[in-house]
């Protein structure tokens, strides 16, 4: 039996991840702001054990309570899921720098405390899986949230070798434009978005190859073809072409 840590589980990527980890019998330990649409999630959920653990992971009280549930020796988590993200505006000048700050320490700060409380007990019991959701804006020059997504991988790729021969494995998860509320939350509504229909992935396809390649224990995950051939693309063609190419669509 494996139990599962999911931030940012009350929408997105992170609902589906717990719908279909939830339907291989994982029991789920479930963290968001929204503690009814956790509720809501839960109760859908059949046949495994689902906490619900609302928390806003930018207060340090409350994260300070999830760091002490993946610490909890009584009822082990065997795999922590850092989804919980969101989007800024492109124009980095223009963002308001506390905005900035909140946005690096949900996506750097969240994932680096929870895996540190994760970790001790997972290489104690021999098995863990850390699992970072970074971003194909990763491998581009695309302002402070690729760059954001990019310590993201790092990290995963250090976690890894690190500890992968200890039993611990770490995977950063790089999906393309996938259907979520990722773009509404940025105030773009579904159309709107300026990015091609055929760059667009949906949440359970991503989710389920992602599944695939963490079950691996794989460093790096790209779900689907198209985006494993742009990753590949975006490491030879010029930093400038690149960043041209990048700065279209959100
Ligand atoms: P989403 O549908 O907007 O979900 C974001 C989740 O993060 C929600 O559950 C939200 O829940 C939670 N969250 C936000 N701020 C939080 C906070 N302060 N504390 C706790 N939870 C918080 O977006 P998504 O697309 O599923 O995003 C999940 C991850 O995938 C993000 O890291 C994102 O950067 C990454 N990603 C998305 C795409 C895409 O195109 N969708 C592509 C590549 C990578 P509450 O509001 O209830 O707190």
């Amino acid at each position: 039996m494996t139990r599962v840590l999911i931030t940012g589980a009350s929408a997105g990527l992170g609902a589906e991840y717990a719908r279909q980890l939830a339907a291989r019998g994982d029991d789920l330990v479930l963290v968001a702001r929204d503690g009814g649409r956790l509720e809501a999630l839960a109760g859908d959920l059949h046949g495994v054990e689902v906490e619900v653990l609302p928390a806003d992971l930018l207060d340090p009280e409350q994260i300070a309570r999830v760091e002490e549930r993946l610490r909890d020796p009584e009822k082990p988590v065997d795999m922590l899921i850092n989804n919980a993200g969101y989007g800024m505006g492109l124009a980095f000048e223009r963002n308001d720098v506390e905005d900035e700050v909140k946005h690096l320490r949900l996506h750097n700060e969240v994932p680096l405390r929870l895996s540190h409380a994760a970790l001790p007990g997972m290489l104690a019991r021999g098995h863990g899986r850390i699992v970072n959701i970074a971003s194909v804006a990763a491998f581009t020059p695309r302002s402070t949230y690729g760059a954001c997504k990019r310590w993201l991988v790092d990290i995963s790729r250090w976690m890894s070798g690190e500890y992968g021969t200890r039993g611990v494995t770490a995977t950063a998860v790089c999906p393309g434009y996938t259907h979520t509320e990722f773009h509404a939350r940025l105030g773009l509504p579904p159309g709107q978005e300026g990015i091609p229909g055929w760059m667009w992935l949906d949440a359970p396809d991503v989710i389920a190859e992602s599944l695939r390649d963490i079950d691996r224990g794989k460093a790096l995950s790209v779900p689907s073809r198209r985006y494993k051939a742009i990753v590949a693309l975006l490491k030879v063609v010029p930093a400038g072409v690149a960043a041209r190419a990048s700065a279209r669509g959100r």
